[in-house]
């Protein structure tokens, strides 16, 4: 990277700039260092981490289902007792270290727009960046998604979303509704269920549990629901969120106590709690919302990327709308191992668009 100035603006030049440093960032950074391709990492958390470094303390590392190595360097020996976000947390700074990454943080990347020339326009908390090509990897977690329900504003108890959830104890006594069908939702009430007083779980749709191993064919399948949804200009849902509840031990025994019993979704919220249209109720404290995340992209507003369905279309991992843009950790590559190789296929991509302007041929 290298500066130039431009009038009383420093503009910072970069042939490609990557936002978000979590698996799909420092993928992408690894493969840009590879190709020698000239890049900078912007990334607005505190530390190495991506969204791990916020998750829950008792999400420890045995408890995360499957979680794939960052290219060129295994996690081996990692504790299963301690908390993810520290052990991927340290994996990382590792990992940063190792290939030399030099993640930028804690900087905020607010927008990005078109700039002169033909380059993008980065516009970010530590000034402004010009580039060729823009890998976005910016993840899920910093856009918690809340739903409505009638009456929620006058609910007197606490709500709260799995973004802002720190383990169970805090809930000790209380009467807690769930709400969510994920396996968030699932961890949140094993957890609690031993120190509330009462809890509800509630789902829009009846929760499938997924009974065995989830293979290479499972797996396949989960990322072409995604991509297809992706592929016709949806906003994604996650892979992890299509491919079932994992039948393990811990939820048989939630199935087997009845913690796991699930109500479909109140009608309205009340001041106290929930209400069904058959007129059933049920008192709460608390209302956790485990209802997902949605692709964290306002930044890219500017581009007009979105499709009319709310989604943005990508082919692999370029935008459809914008060559220059890729997103990595988007739909279908929203998962460990999603991530991993769209960072190598964005890069590949990017390498080729970067000759051909080079060459000054016209775009393909
Ligand atoms: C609770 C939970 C459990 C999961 N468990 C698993 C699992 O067991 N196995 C699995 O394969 N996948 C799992 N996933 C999905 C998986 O975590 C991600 O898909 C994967 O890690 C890819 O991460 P990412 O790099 O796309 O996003 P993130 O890890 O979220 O990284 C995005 C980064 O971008 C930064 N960022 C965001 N916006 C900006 C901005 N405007 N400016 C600057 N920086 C920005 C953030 O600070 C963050 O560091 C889970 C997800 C959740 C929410």
């Amino acid at each position: 990277m290298n500066n130039a100035t431009r009038d009383a603006d420093t503009v910072n030049v970069a042939d490609v700039v990557v936002v978000g440093a979590g698996q799909a960032g420092l993928s992408s950074a690894y493969h840009l260092t590879r190709a020698g391709l000239d890049h900078v990492v912007l990334d607005h958390a505190p530390r190495p981490g991506g969204a791990w470094q916020f998750r829950w303390p008792s999400l420890t590392y045995g408890r995360v289902h499957g979680m794939h190595a960052l290219p060129g360097m295994e996690l081996v020996g990692a504790d299963p007792l301690r908390r993810s976000s520290e052990v991927i947390g340290e994996y990382f700074a590792a990992y940063e270290d190792r290939f030399d990454l030099r993640v930028r943080r804690p900087v905020d990347v607010s927008a990005v727009r078109e700039g002169d020339g033909g380059r993008l326009r980065v516009e970010t908390s530590a000034g402004v960046w010009s580039a060729r090509a823009l890998i976005n990897a910016t993840g899920t977690w910093d856009r918690p998604f809340w739903p409505r329900y009638p009456g929620q504003e006058t609910f007197r108890g606490r709500q709260l979303h799995t973004a802002n959830y720190a383990g169970p104890q805090e809930f000790a006594g209380a009467r807690v509704i769930v709400v969510g069908g994920g396996t968030s939702a699932v961890q949140h009430l094993l957890e609690i269920a031993d120190v509330a007083a009462e809890t509800t779980w509630v789902t829009r749709r009846p929760p499938v549990f997924r009974d065995g191993g989830f293979g290479e064919a499972e797996g396949r399948a989960a990322v072409a629901l995604v991509d297809e949804r992706v592929r016709r200009g949806l906003p994604p849902q996650s892979v992890v969120s299509v491919t079932g509840l994992p039948l393990n031990e811990a939820v048989r025994a939630g199935l087997a106590s009845g913690v796991l019993d699930r109500r479909p979704v109140f009608d309205r919220i009340t001041a106290t709690g929930a209400l069904w249209a058959d007129g059933s109720r049920v008192d709460a404290d608390v209302i956790l919302w485990a209802t997902g995340f949605r692709a964290a992209v306002d930044h890219l507003a500017p581009l007009r990327l979105r499709e009319p369905g709310g989604g943005i279309r990508v082919e692999g991992t370029r935008a459809v709308r914008d060559e220059r843009i890729h997103l990595v950790g988007y739909g279908p590559s929203a998962s460990t191992i999603g991530a991993n190789r769209a960072g190598g296929a964005a890069v590949r991509e990017i390498r080729r668009l970067l000759a051909r302007e080079r060459v000054g041929s016209p775009a393909a």
